[in-house]
């Protein structure tokens, strides 16, 4: 049985107060393009009521519904008539599960380590810069790695990465 965490429901609030004003309508969920896809096993305003109860293992260890399906389209954040900023919260949820060491998506990983070497999350490649070409998009520029790797030792995100490396 999950009990309710009135500390960890204090947590999120404060770390985005918007949570406070759901009301349970549901239209995230009506809005959502994942819920749609995957017939409702994720469910976005569910996460928002674990949140508002304070449901600490389910949101951070069980996973269910599992925050890392949220695409961030932002859907649920423009439709929501109580202005709750979910993606921020969701957010929240997912520095909590790599803080904790708790298992997440190897792509979310990949991602990360590529930040760290590329200062990109997606490096180019060349069917991309061809891509964007077609398109007419502007070429995009390549990071100051040094710069970006000064910041990031600054927040300890290689060491935060290293902490999950060491529990898997
Ligand atoms: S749409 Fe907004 S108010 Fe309605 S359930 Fe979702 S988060 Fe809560
Ligand atoms: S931002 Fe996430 S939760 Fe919101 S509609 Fe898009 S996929 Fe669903």
């Amino acid at each position: 049985m999950q009990m309710v965490d009135f500390e960890f429901r204090k947590e999120l609030i404060k770390e985005d107060f918007s949570l406070n004003y759901c009301y349970q309508c549901g239209t995230c969920s009506s809005s959502c393009p994942v819920a749609l896809v995957t017939k409702g096993e994720y469910n976005p305003r569910k996460i928002i009521e674990q949140s508002l109860l304070g449901l600490k293992d389910m949101l951070l260890k069980d996973q269910k519904p599992n925050v890392w399906l949220c695409c961030t389209c932002q859907m649920c954040v423009e439709e929501c008539p109580q202005n709750v900023f979910l993606t921020e919260i969701f957010e929240k949820i997912k520095n909590k599960i790599v803080l904790l060491g708790e298992p997440y998506p190897e792509t979310f990983k990949t991602q990360a380590k590529s930040v760290i070497e590329n200062g990109l999350a997606i490096p180019l490649t060349q069917p991309i810069i061809r891509r964007r070409d077609q398109l007419g998009l502007p070429s995009v520029e390549s990071a100051n790695i040094k710069e970006l790797k000064k910041l990031l030792d600054a927040t300890d995100f290689g060491k935060k990465i290293k902490i999950l490396e060491d529990n898997e």
